[in-house]
């Protein structure tokens, strides 16, 4: 009962209708130019109103909301174009009145996606070929209202005979049109999706009725035709994850697999996908797929230990979506210590990697420490990233002995 009281007075409180979505509109037909076009559909009250850009992203653990290639708004209602102002020290916030009697406004921008390859992902995303899609990059959400009490209906038209993959359940789709079920506000911006001229979706495994795929997207047809054996050895990595956590708290699961030397490469974990970028070859050549052989594992872990369990200063005032609240990292050594160990035991016991490549990994952890200066005049940190930026102590873990983790199961 306290809940449900502490729900209405946030819900009378918020500065639009929470109980009706969003809707949301974006045309990526022109995505191959780079560029998306959005509108949106808002239920208001009248009165003041500011509408935010995230800034905080989840998982990059840094404002790196690219607001500097968000172009072109306008907001109008009732028919009449409304007046907005940019707030002069916070850059991500539009503020603007809302006149009597109108209650839904027209919301509408274009996102420019960067050329460049550098950052997660507000670096490069889309090539002629494809695109990887974040929704936090497309939307604008009032403030003042907790992310999961906003509803966002998502429509989504991608480029003629281009396929997609995202953990953002569909309602229906129709040629190139895809409508999907409205959702909470932190779980669109936690559901990327891929899509691309070159793609291929893999099942890889059920369990308890929960499915797992593998979506791979590429600059060519050749960079998807992944050998059956690795599609077998992600099946492996499904079940083994099964004997060290024991329960599993998401719908379904996704990876997100793009396949460029187009895109910014690295990997991002969600709590039911992760989108995870390498060269164009690497899964179709043995050295590549050694050497990125942690990543997929790495980012799955990071769905139980970062997204399941939050370290404390990650979230807004207890929970996910806080996207203009400074998030603080002090726990991330937990968040990328332990995550790292795991990715790496689960890539030899899925057997992406042989015995002989754990250890090499290790051996080359180690080199890698002992040459790392900056370690004798500072204590360790763990920077605000993910995959690629962190390596384990090895004498702070066994090579076996895997801890057990027990969690609920949340659905
Ligand atoms: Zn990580």
């Amino acid at each position: 009962m306290e809940i449900r009281i502490w729900l209405a007075a946030i819900l009378a409180a918020a500065p639009l209708c929470a109980q009706n979505p969003v809707r949301l509109r974006v045309d990526a037909t022109d995505a191959p130019r780079r560029v998306f076009h959005v509108q949106m559909t808002m239920p208001v009250k009248a009165g003041p109103l500011t509408l935010l850009y995230p800034e905080w992203i989840p998982g990059e653990h840094a404002p790196t909301g690219p607001i500097a290639n968000m172009v072109g708004l306008r907001i109008s209602g009732g028919g009449q174009t409304l007046a907005w102002r940019r707030d002069s020290v916070n850059l991500y916030a539009f503020h603007f009145d809302v006149p009597a009697g109108i209650s839904s406004l027209e919301v509408a921008f274009d996102f420019i996606a960067p050329p460049d390859a550098a950052g997660f992902s507000s670096g490069a995303s889309v090539t002629s070929e494809l695109a990887v899609l974040n929704w936090n990059q497309l939307i604008l959400y009032p403030q003042g209202a907790p992310a999961d009490s906003l509803q966002y209906q998502a429509n989504l038209r991608v480029p003629a005979a281009w396929r997609y993959g995202t953990a953002l359940p569909i309602e229906r789709e129709s040629g190139n049109d895809v409508e999907f079920k409205p959702a909470p506000l932190t779980t669109l911006v936690d559901s990327p999706l891929s899509a691309g001229r070159h793609y291929r979706t893999a099942s890889i495994g059920n369990d308890n009725g929960i499915s797992h795929y593998v979506h791979f997207a590429g600059d060519s047809d050749e960079s998807v035709a992944v050998p059956e054996d690795l599609i077998g050895q992600y099946s492996r990595l499904v079940s083994e994850t099964g004997k060290v956590f024991g329960s599993r708290h998401y719908r379904d699961y996704h990876f997100l697999v793009t396949l460029s030397d187009h895109v910014a490469n690295f990997g991002l974990e969600h709590h039911e996908s992760s989108d995870n970028r390498v060269k164009e070859r690497t899964l179709i050549e043995a050295s590549g797929r050694k050497v990125e052989g942690s990543l997929l594992s790495h980012e799955f872990v990071h769905s139980w230990n970062g997204k399941y369990r939050r370290p404390a200063g990650l979230t807004a005032n207890g929970s996910d979506g806080g996207y203009d609240t400074p998030m603080k990292g002090d726990l991330l050594w937990v968040y990328e210590g332990l995550t790292n160990y795991l990715g790496e035991v689960l890539a030899a016991r899925s057997g992406i990697w042989t015995p002989e490549d754990y250890r090499d990994r290790m051996a080359a952890t180690a080199a890698l420490l002992d040459t790392r200066s900056g370690r004798t005049w500072r204590r360790s940190k763990t920077p605000p990233c993910s995959h690629r930026c962190f390596t384990i102590r090895p004498t702070i873990f066994a090579i076996t002995g895997v801890p057990r983790i027990t969690t609920k199961r949340a659905r």
